[in-house]
């Protein structure tokens, strides 16, 4: 898919707020300091996009982008950051459950995990969550060209033997670098194929 245009919409707290339902929409999400914001910011060949924040737990909001004025990326808020209260911490799942369980045009979320660490706890309770409720989603592991591809595959391995102990089957796994733009390719056409049948499902 190339990219057209990429163009911020709105930042909110409430699915009331939102933009209309009207398109595919696509969300990001991962605890702070995955990558998140850079892997946003190389998808859409804008390097400001995503503001690439250095400090955790910054960006609290659910932050609608219009990309080529045909589908919806969402930048959702890092889970799991340390400062954080646990006050803002009730009210962050709150309303980031209320957006992933609710959402009619969400067609799939990104979980992004940071490919030098083994399975993390929050990461692999968030995934079992979208399993329990239905949510479609796939693992997107985060700056791979920081270590070896020995170790990666590594790492790979365990997280899916991990999401093993509890499901039959694995989601789509994407690796990217936004170094490199390793991996931008696929997980855009990915995007793009799921717009098609979003399409084709509307006009049929
Ligand atoms: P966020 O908090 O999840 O939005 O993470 P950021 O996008 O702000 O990235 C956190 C840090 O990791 C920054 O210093 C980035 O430059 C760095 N980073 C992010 N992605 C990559 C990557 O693919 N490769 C490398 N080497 N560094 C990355």
């Amino acid at each position: 898919m190339k990219i057209k245009s990429a163009k911020f919409i709105i930042s909110n707290t409430e699915i009331e707020k939102c933009p209309a339902p009207d398109r595919p929409e696509y969300a990001f999400i991962g605890r702070s300091n995955v990558g998140k914001s850079s892997l946003i910011n190389m998808l859409v060949n804008n390097k400001k996009l995503a503001k690439t924040s250095g400090r955790p737990g910054k960006t609290q909001l659910i932050n609608h982008f219009e990309i080529n004025e045909s589908w919806y990326l969402v930048d959702l808020p890092g889970y799991g950051y340390a400062k954080s209260s646990k006050m803002n911490r009730y009210k962050w799942s709150k309303f980031i459950e209320e957006y992933l369980r609710k959402r009619e045009n969400l067609m799939n979320t990104f979980v992004l995990v940071d490919s030098r660490h083994e399975p993390q706890k929050n990461d692999i309770e968030f995934m079992n969550w979208c399993g329990h409720n239905e949510i479609p989603f796939s693992i997107v592991f985060t700056k791979i060209d920081k270590l070896s591809s020995s170790k990666l595959q590594k790492n790979m391995f365990n997280y899916r033997k991990e999401l093993l102990k509890f499901w039959a089957e694995l989601p789509p796994v994407f690796t990217t670098s936004s170094e490199s733009a390793f991996g931008r390719e696929k997980l855009l056409n990915y995007i793009e194929e799921i717009n098609s049948m979003y399409e084709n499902a509307k006009s049929d």
